[in-house]
């Protein structure tokens, strides 16, 4: 493989690895810990999409190719919203990525949740140091007291009561004697800080609430500010990577180890959080919200629908984990906000697959060709590689018969300038078959064509010697209408016309694409009876697809087009 490109983020980890700032820490079981230890800290409550593609290759795929560990850690703080459905999914979207947060040294799947003792006991700890506090304020009043960006913030009359009345506060919190919202515990820093996230953050609120995990042990829960850098210390974390919006919560994020250092809770070198660009993808939205919003007014079939930007729907639609992988690679990351363009990521699916994917013909909009002079009861057998490129991959045989579906763009019966195709008294050859001449066509009542008759030339066929006599400029895909296989396709497309479809508070189900789905009949070749759920081929000359995981069988087949060959969108 290539050697990826360089980034500002690896070469941070390329910098504390040549300072060995990281080296020689040991676990508790006195293990030599690894110097690059990333983390992918999803909250499980939704669906994955390709923005957490991207966090999930950098954090995994840093850690990879350093030699060191990426944990997986559900961030499962707040209780209301989560979900086992939500973790099973997650985990299986990462695995399916082609990662692992297993190593050497164990099995690092984590849940917050676990360290809520941890969490709840540093938070006493900080009482009793003086540096938080538990609040009475009503919520009006903080939120008054909180100051703006132009003005400062002002003291809450509880922030100078006695530690042992926070504490005792504070216990009473956790023993469910109050009601949600009564008391609050704050960190104790700088009400007149520049930076809003160092007034006073709120660390731990009272929050009557069954937990996924926990049950109804707790009725107090840490704030993410609080709960997420005592989670990377706990877990060892070096390189804390996380996206842009947080940067202003860095402040806080070290305030709070340091404190939690002095204590003794942690030993330093502590992990340091670097932010970088947040994926933004054209033609897609990668709102949670407005994903869900999709997926409860039918506008698309489910979190999985071939058309969303989910990971479950990319998966679907014919996506490989590394054609995803490939895609992260080359958009890098940066350190300011920008799109990507969604050709960069069907660019990736195609060159990743147009080494593997088999090749198979389809006849999508099809039209008969009857070959008069061809015996009525003759099968013959043509042959075609499995791969054009790659002899070693063998071929496949298919049969030639009197009658054979072809694209219906491929008659004309007045043709254009330079149409080398179909139309009376031309010569074309059928793809690995026999050069034929057309001679006419077959109408309806309406005028429409139903029917292409032609001729063979028997002496013609592909591969033998008298191949070579016959010089024809068209070359036409076709099926035995005898032995097609017919197949349920849809071919999708994206599921916007507008590059930016929720920027600026633009109403996104204003530019839906009318045309992102569309379910045909089409005609395979009949060795397509063998494909398997999950297995793609390239389509000859209409693209790539993909057997559907869900709903393909033997006896049903359905294929979804992924992309096609060439990017057309808007040329
Ligand atoms: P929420 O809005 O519910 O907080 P989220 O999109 O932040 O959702 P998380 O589950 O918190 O989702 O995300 C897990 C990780 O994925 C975080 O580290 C987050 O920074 C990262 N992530 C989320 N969206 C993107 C994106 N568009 N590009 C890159 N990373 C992302
Ligand atoms: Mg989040
Ligand atoms: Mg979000």
């Amino acid at each position: 493989t290539n050697a990826p490109a360089s980034n500002f983020l690896r070469g941070l980890i390329e910098a504390d690895l040549a300072s060995g700032k990281y080296a020689n820490r040991t676990d508790p079981n006195g293990n030599v810990l690894p110097s690059v230890i990333t983390r992918f800290p999803p909250e499980p409550n939704g669906y994955l999409h390709i923005g957490h593609a991207k966090s999930i290759c950098l954090n995994f795929g840093l850690a990879r190719d350093f030699g060191g560990r990426c944990t997986m850690r559900f961030d499962d703080t707040n209780p209301t919203k989560e979900e086992q459905e939500y973790v099973d999914t997650i985990l299986d979207a990462v695995q399916w990525l082609g990662f692992d947060w297993k190593d050497d040294q164990g099995d690092h799947l984590y849940f917050a949740s676990d360290y809520f003792d941890q969490m709840y006991f540093m938070a006493e700890y900080l009482i009793t140091a003086g540096h938080a506090y538990v609040d009475s304020q009503s919520a009006e009043d903080m939120a008054k007291n909180r100051g703006s960006f132009s003005e400062p913030g002002k003291n809450s009359p509880f922030r100078d009561r006695p530690a042992e009345e926070s504490l005792a506060l504070f216990r009473s919190m956790k023993a469910g004697e109050f009601k949600d919202g009564e008391h609050i515990l704050r960190a104790k820093i700088d009400m007149a800080s520049p930076n809003m996230n160092m007034r006073d953050p709120a660390i731990y609120r009272i929050r009557h609430a069954h937990h996924h995990r926990t049950g109804d042990k707790w009725c107090v829960y840490p704030m993410y500010d609080y709960a997420h850098p005592i989670e990377d210390a706990i877990e060892n974390v070096t390189h804390s990577f996380c996206t842009l919006e947080f940067q202003d919560h860095r402040p806080f994020y070290d305030w709070l180890l340091e404190r939690l250092a002095e204590g003794g809770f942690f030993k330093k070198p502590l992990p340091v959080q670097t932010e970088f660009a947040r994926l933004n993808l054209t033609y897609a939205i990668t709102s949670k919200r407005k994903l869900l919003q999709l997926v409860e007014e039918n506008i698309v079939d489910g979190w999985d629908d071939p058309r969303m930007p989910t990971i479950v729907g990319i998966r679907r639609r014919g996506y490989t984990p590394e054609s995803i992988q490939l895609f992260c690679e080359r958009i890098g990351v940066a350190k300011s906000d920008s799109w990507i363009d969604m050709s960069t990521l069907e660019g990736a699916l195609r060159d990743d697959l147009d080494a593997k994917a088999p090749r198979a013909v389809a006849v999508l909009r099809p039209l008969k060709l009857i070959i008069d002079n061809f015996p009525d009861n003759l099968v013959d057998e043509c042959k075609a590689p499995v791969h054009p490129h790659h002899p070693e991959r063998g071929h496949r045989t298919f049969p030639l018969t009197k009658e054979v579906w072809i694209e219906e763009e491929d008659f004309m019966e007045v043709p254009t300038k330079g149409y080398f195709r179909f139309f009376p008294g031309n010569k074309v050859r059928l793809k690995y078959g026999y050069v034929v001449e057309c001679t006419g066509c077959d109408k309806d009542e309406n005028g429409k064509v139903i029917a292409v008759h032609c001729n063979y030339f028997a002496d013609s066929k592909s591969g033998t010697e008298g191949s070579a006599n016959y010089k024809v400029k068209g070359t036409i895909p076709w099926v035995s209408v005898q032995h097609a296989l017919e197949a349920e396709v849809r071919l999708y497309d994206r599921l916007f016309t507008d590059p930016n479809p929720d920027a600026g508070g633009k109403d996104f189900k204003q530019s839906l694409n009318p045309n992102a789905k569309e379910v045909i009949t089409a005609y395979l070749e009949q060795g397509m009876r063998h494909a398997l759920p999950d297995e793609k081929f390239q389509f000859e000359r209409h693209g790539y697809f993909v057997a559907d995981r869900v709903d393909h069988s033997a006896t049903k087949p359905v294929f979804n087009r992924v992309v096609t060959l060439k990017d057309s969108w808007g040329k």
